[in-house]
């Protein structure tokens, strides 16, 4: 190894020794989002539009979202399908650029991910993705799979990079010998458990986990969220956990945000969510799933349809599914303001109307 190499690994095993003395999340923020969205333009072909006269059509994926994520913590983003979380996960690992707002990580703007500097910066930030069965390259043995991103942001020679897969794959619950087999040769679980490994190669900060077990069976769920949360504990991670599943929520999450239609309608910590959520919306997804207690609940689902995002409703852009919207709730867009410790955007709930 030359004297560079072996400066940045110390440099490296420094940074994760001081991760790892880190068991509860900071008050310092890790990722700071301000007032991000992010646009898709989704009209039909040029000659098409101008011979049927249609205007552009614009889909606002993400529209104005706001959080912190602090070192040590996992945020988890729930909300129906469409609803922008997704989005937001390829916006904080830069796979979409933002249309407008920004986003810092430690400090330095995502924006800037270009050149050596934007390298070093997308080492510290890794995604798990959802599906372990497409994100795996069926024609690469697991050892060449989790040692690739290790070529592209270290310097570790052949022998060091089998010694460090190994280790991930002990990490994670698996054996050193696996790297010789093909992701075919393994469970859905394994499989994501081969992600993980991957996504560690390089002693990242932060991971984005994109519904990780919403592919898996449910008996090996509990298995794999065990492991995500050993090593948070154990390397000091800082999560943003994506997931439409509030049981599984439930159990991973610090603080969780209510995402409805590309907005954050309402975030708080866990527990102040679970037990007195404020927003209609999050009250509405927590009635459609079995009391987590287990002293039994009926499942409601939320009534109505999400709306089309091409033509979202004015206003709240709930209200059309609201039990409580008013006139102001069609005409006024509600702005996330502070409600006893918990930031919700309504306007019945900051008003103090009657929604019980
Ligand atoms: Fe319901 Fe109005 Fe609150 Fe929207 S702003 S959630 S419509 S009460």
């Amino acid at each position: 190894m030359n004297a560079d190499r072996v400066d940045n690994e110390r440099a490296s095993d420094a940074a994760l020794a001081s991760r790892q003395a880190t068991l509860v999340p900071e008050q310092r923020s890790l990722i700071e989002v301000k007032n991000a969205a992010r646009w898709f333009d989704v009209s039909s072909p040029w000659l098409e539009r101008v011979l049927a006269r249609k205007p552009r059509s614009v889909l606002r994926a993400v529209d104005g979202v706001s959080f912190s994520i602090r070192k040590g913590e996992t945020l988890a983003l729930v909300g129906e399908s469409g609803c922008g979380k997704s989005t937001i996960a390829r916006l904080l690992v830069g796979l979409y650029p933002l249309t407008h707002g920004s986003i810092t990580f430690d400090g330095q703007p995502l924006s800037n991910m270009q050149g050596r500097k934007g390298l070093a910066l997308r080492k510290r930030l890794q995604m798990i993705f959802q599906d372990p069965y497409a994100s795996l390259n069926p024609r690469w043995r697991v050892g060449r799979i989790i040692a690739e991103p290790m070529l592209a942001h270290t310097q570790l020679s052949a022998a060091e990079r089998d010694e460090r897969v190994s280790a991930l794959l002990t990490q994670v619950g698996l054996h050193p010998s696996d790297q010789s087999r093909y992701p075919h040769q393994f469970s859905g679980g394994q499989r994501q458990r081969i992600s993980i490994a991957r996504a560690l190669a390089v002693n990242p900060e932060f991971l984005v986990c994109d519904e990780p077990t919403s592919a898996l069976d449910v008996s090996v769920q509990a298995q794999v969220l065990n492991i995500m949360k050993d090593l948070q504990r154990r390397l000091g991670l800082t999560y943003l956990f994506i997931s439409h599943n509030l049981a599984v929520v439930h159990h991973v999450a610090d603080r969780v945000g209510v995402m409805y239609l590309g907005r954050i309608v309402e975030i708080a910590d866990r527990d102040a969510l679970f037990t007195t959520p404020q927003h209609p919306y999050t009250r509405l997804l927590l009635a459609a799933i079995p009391d987590l207690t287990g002293q039994g609940k009926s499942r409601t689902p939320v009534a109505g349809e999400v709306p089309n995002p091409l033509n979202p409703p004015t206003g709240c852009t709930f209200h059309p599914r609201c039990p409580h919207a008013r006139e102001q709730c069609k005409t006024e867009v509600p702005v996330m303001q502070n409600f006893k410790g918990i930031e919700v955007a309504c306007h019945g709930v900051v008003q103090g109307w009657e929604m019980g």
